[in-house]
């Protein structure tokens, strides 16, 4: 087979991770990102740093790949549109859209009969007020949020009128949900009924950021079954191709709640590098660049920390490194509070 070059649109962690991936499967990846010290350019084969609606940067990235797909989910549909009449973008622009925006995912997943937490939308002060019953809960601006950034949560009236919130943005409000786990499934979709899943993994958050993962999640059998199978029924409703992570809420009921899709790797499945014979990553660039599909084995148990902010010095210095762990440093230039800057994974 001819070499295949690989466009990624952006060079965070994910975009990195997917890089090392397809370099082990002699792929040569360009990324596009719009961040000039993106950590992806240490592990591509090149950078290209511009705008995402830099019309010259585009096209310079374009005609350099064959394929093109991307690392998170808030770049512009405008964007891969575009770049999709000239290169195939996986997954397709159509499925960004839906996902990109907390409304349109929320109404996708009702329509399957698969159960979100309750939601309305919020554009003004005034739409709050028909709906205490949906108190507490936690309002998310509809596009453009990660890690718990633009979340407020709302235990009341009082709480929201405290709050000077920026009408400017569109608002979802979700009824808070008594929270007995968080799972999330992951998916690679191949072609139709073609697929892998991987089993649930159970994750913990701090301040809304995921800090702790691990397999085999602690939940019942009907609960392992009904989340990969919603979770495969939401990639062949969105004729998915590449990998999906579909983040789930359980109550204290053990009743199942969609909480989001992320149509893309995520940081729940880095404990797949070292767990399975083929990682998330792999499996993503495996199916966008239509190569073969292999059965997935598990190969052990394991969990994963985040390493967040300034968690990594101590790493970095000396990590101390057991047989069964393994370290990765996303060689992010500055150190931020909140902000992921490595993980480690222990096989168990
Ligand atoms: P992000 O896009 O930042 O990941 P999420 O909607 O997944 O946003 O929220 C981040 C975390 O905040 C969730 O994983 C969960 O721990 C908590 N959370 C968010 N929405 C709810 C909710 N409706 N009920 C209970 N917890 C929630
Ligand atoms: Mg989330």
């Amino acid at each position: 087979m001819s070499e295949i070059n690989l466009g990624i649109i952006g060079g965070g962690q994910l975009g990195s991770m997917l890089t090392v991936a397809a370099k082990k499967l002699g792929i040569k990846t360009y990324i596009f990102c719009d961040d000039a010290d993106a950590p992806a350019q240490n592990f591509c084969n090149e950078f290209i740093h511009g705008s995402y609606d830099d019309k010259e940067k585009i096209n310079e990235f374009v005609n350099k790949v064959d394929v093109i797909t991307y690392e998170f989910e808030n770049i512009p549909y405008e964007t891969l549109h575009e770049l999709n009449r000239f290169k195939p973008v996986s997954p397709k622009p159509s499925v960004n859209r839906i996902i990109q925006h907390r409304l349109a995912e929320k109404d996708f997943v009702n329509k399957l009969n698969i159960r979100t937490t309750r939601y309305a939308s919020i554009e003004n002060k005034d739409d709050i007020m028909p709906l205490e019953d949906l108190l507490p809960g936690i309002l998310k601006t509809t596009t453009m949020g990660y890690d718990g950034k633009g979340q407020y949560p709302i235990k009341n009236l009082e709480d929201f009128e405290s709050l000077n919130i920026d009408f400017s943005k569109e608002y979802i409000l979700e009824k808070l949900v008594k929270l007995k786990k968080e799972i999330s499934v992951i998916i690679t979709r191949f072609d139709k009924g073609k697929y892998e899943v991987y089993e649930p993994i159970e994750n913990r958050h701090e301040d809304q950021i995921l800090k702790h993962s691990k397999i085999p999640a602690d939940i019942s059998s009907k609960l392992l079954e009904q989340s990969k199978e919603w979770a495969t029924l939401i990639s062949e409703e969105l004729k998915y191709i590449g990998t999906l992570c579909v983040e789930f809420f359980i109550d204290r009921n053990d009743n199942l709640y969609v909480n989001e899709i992320a149509p893309r790797v995520h940081n729940s499945g880095h404990l797949t590098i070292n767990a399975y014979n083929v990682s998330q990553f792999e499996n993503h660039i495996r199916a966008v660049c239509k190569l073969e599909q292999i059965p997935l084995k598990k190969l052990s148990n394991a969990e994963m920390i985040n390493i967040i902010g300034d968690q990594i010095i101590p790493f970095r210095e000396s990590p101390k490194l057991k047989d069964n762990q393994f370290f990765y440093d996303y060689l992010k230039k500055e150190i931020k509070q909140k902000r992921k800057m490595g993980h480690l994974t222990t096989l168990i």
